[in-house]
This record gives C-alpha cells, structure tokens and sequence, in this order.
C-alpha cells in the first residue's frame, strides 16, 4: 500500500498565530452584573417602545445605515460625511487598524486598559508599545508625550479609562494631534456620559483625531451592537472604505434616532451612577478598601491577595463583578461597575458580606 503524501497543515497569517487571546465569558452571567460596565437597567422607554413596534417585514431587507448616519452626524452637529455607523466600538477599533497600520508600523496604548486595541493592532503585524500609567494609574502625560517617534501610526487611547476610570485632559489629546498630523490619535469615548470632556467636535478640525463612541454603556444597548467613529471627512473616506456596507443591524439602525433623541433618559442615567459614585466612595471608605478616583460608571477597588476569593464569594451571593488583577499595575484589583442607586447599593451590600465572608482586612 503507498502512504498518502504528507499534507501540509494550513496555518493562519503569522500575525494572527502570535496575537493574543481575549476570553470575555460568551455565556453564564446571571445574576447582578457588575461586570461589564453596562447600563444595569434597560435602554430609554422610547427605545423600548420602537422595538416593540419593529415590523418583521423590515427585516427581510438590507439595512440602510445613511440615513441614521444623517441623524446622528445632526445630533452631535458633524457632517454626515464626518459620520460611520459600527458594529460597536469593537468594529470601530478593527476599522481604524486596518486602515492605517502596516506591519512595520507601531501602535501606542496607555495601559491598563481596554483589551481590544492591543488585539486589532496586534492583528495587522504592527508592534505595539505600551505606555504604563503612572503608580497611582492616572495618565500618563509625559511619558505617552516621549513615547511618540516616526514609526508612531496610531494611538489608541480610552477617556474615561477602563479599568482605571482615569481621563485625560482634552488640551493634551489636542496637542499631540497637533503635533503629530501623521499619527492617527484614536480616542475612545465610550464613558463620555459619566464624564463630559469630549474632544469631539473637534473631529472637524484635526484630520488625524478619530473618535469613537458607544450605545453599549449609558445608553443601555450592549445586545444591539450599536457604536460609531467620527472623524474629519478626508480621514472617513478610507475608513468608509473598510466598513462592510451591511455592519450595522437594521433594528439597531431603527432604534437609534429614539436612544439619541432621549437624552432626559441619558441624564436621568448618568445622574444615578453619579450618585452610585459618591455611594460607592463613602462605603468603600467605611469598609477600609482602597479605589481609584473615577470618572465613569465604575470602580477599581484594591483588594489585595484574596481578589479570586472576594469574586467568588460575591458570584455566590449572585453578583458579578469583574477581577482585573492580571492588568499591568492592578495585582489585587476587582472592577465593580456602579448602575441604578439601587443595583449600585445591592452590589454594595454584596461587597461588604463577601469581605466579611473571607474575613478580609485592609492590610491583606
Ligand atoms: N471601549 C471601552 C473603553 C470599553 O470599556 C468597552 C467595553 N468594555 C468598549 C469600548 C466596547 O464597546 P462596544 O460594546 O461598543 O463594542
């Protein structure tokens, strides 16, 4: 009998067999989840009212993005040229490596942070460059400032930040835009509700400074997949060209114009994890655990060597929250995300039995 010539095994690009691995959990989060820095209630009454209403006819149809790219560009006062719909900010971060990074190129990211700008940079073959935030993980001005060089093609940067809460300030974002035309600056706003320093509107006026943003927090939409970028129209034209026409679903499309046009909701949203916040800190002071000052619908809790357990006692009492201990300067840390008064004081409460269950002590 003759043996079967050897087969060559396929291989994937040399770029996607070195990346990393990103395992969020696909299923199993019941419970209370102050995990993900979700909205922790529901979207806007008036989106909920549309999704009601949404025909299945409509469905049998290709979804028709520019029009709501139209109303959207108009709520935010953008050209609609300045304007593209994304499968979240996930596709909006993809959309932007594959447009500007080749493989010889380099990405900048402050860490810790959102996990997905490594993974798409990674992706293309660019190299990525970390610059880590300062001890206390506030960001990092001058050292993101003397990290910029000639191979620099892209920064991709949180503010608010996840997980620190972090921001940075608007001024600086411009400056580097300014001083850096070939450098596209990503700027990802998806906490910009908890916060408010947008740079924006200024999208109009540097062609190099990309924004994106997110209907998945303060909006309530994490299931619609609903996010998008603004940019300069010059720069859109070829991120434009990248997008797949059809990225966007069509009852997302529908539901949008009710979640922007809401912003009574949005307020009344925000203005709760406000108070979460001041909650949170006041109760996170009494107990004796340590935090980072944020400016999001979240915080990062220093917890000390007894993380795992802490997480797992509070999963136990049906509340997820989320154990950011392998980020680069968070040994001990645990991201609980703070929602509605009453989610934030349920989680809460959860918090001080699980420490008292593990007989926790501020000094562990
Ligand atoms: N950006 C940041 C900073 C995030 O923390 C997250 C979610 N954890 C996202 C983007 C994801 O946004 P989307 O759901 O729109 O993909």
């Amino acid at each position: 009998m003759t043996e079967a010539p050897a087969k060559q095994a396929l291989r994937p690009r040399t770029a996607v067999e070195r990346m990393h691995e990103y395992h969020p959990p696909l299923a199993g989060r019941e419970g209370l989840r102050l995990d993900f820095n979700e909205n922790t209630l529901a979207p806007s009454p008036r989106v909920q009212a549309v999704l009601r209403r949404v025909a299945a006819a409509s469905l049998t149809r290709y979804p028709e993005r520019e029009p709501v790219e139209r109303i959207v560009a108009d709520h935010f006062r953008l050209q609609p040229e300045a304007v593209l719909l994304t499968n979240g900010v996930d596709e909006a971060l993809h959309l932007a490596c594959e447009t500007y990074l080749e493989p010889d190129d380099e990405v900048i990211v402050v860490t810790p942070t959102f996990s997905m700008y490594r993974l798409y940079a990674e992706m293309t073959g660019a190299a990525v460059h970390s610059v880590q935030a300062k001890p206390d993980l506030q960001f990092p001005y001058d050292d993101l400032r003397a990290a910029i060089g000639a191979r620099t093609r892209l920064i991709m940067l949180a503010s608010p930040n996840n997980p620190t809460g972090a921001v940075a300030d608007s001024d600086f974002l411009l400056e580097i835009a300014a001083a850096h035309p070939q450098t596209a600056l990503l700027v990802d706003e998806a906490y910009i509700h908890f916060h408010g320093d947008s740079v924006l509107a200024h999208t109009a006026a540097y062609e190099n400074l990309i924004v994106a943003r997110t209907f998945s927090k303060a909006y309530g939409l994490a299931g619609l997949r609903i996010g998008l970028l603004a940019t300069h129209p010059q720069t859109m034209r070829f991120i434009r060209k990248v997008s797949s026409p059809y990225n966007v679903n069509s009852i997302a499309l529908e539901c949008l114009p009710d979640a922007l046009a809401d912003e009574d909701y949005i307020r009344w949203y925000a203005d709760q994890v406000a108070q979460s916040l001041a909650l949170a800190q006041q109760i996170l002071c009494r107990i004796g655990v340590s935090f980072y000052p944020s400016h999001a619908n979240f915080v990062l809790m220093r917890i000390g060597t007894r993380h795992r357990e802490l997480v797992e006692a509070m999963r136990q009492r049906g509340v997820l929250v989320r154990d950011r201990s392998s980020d680069a300067g968070c040994a001990g840390c645990v991201r609980i995300t703070l929602g509605t008064v009453e989610h934030t004081r349920a989680g809460l409460a959860a918090l001080e039995a699980s420490l008292k269950e593990i007989a926790w002590q501020p000094n562990m």
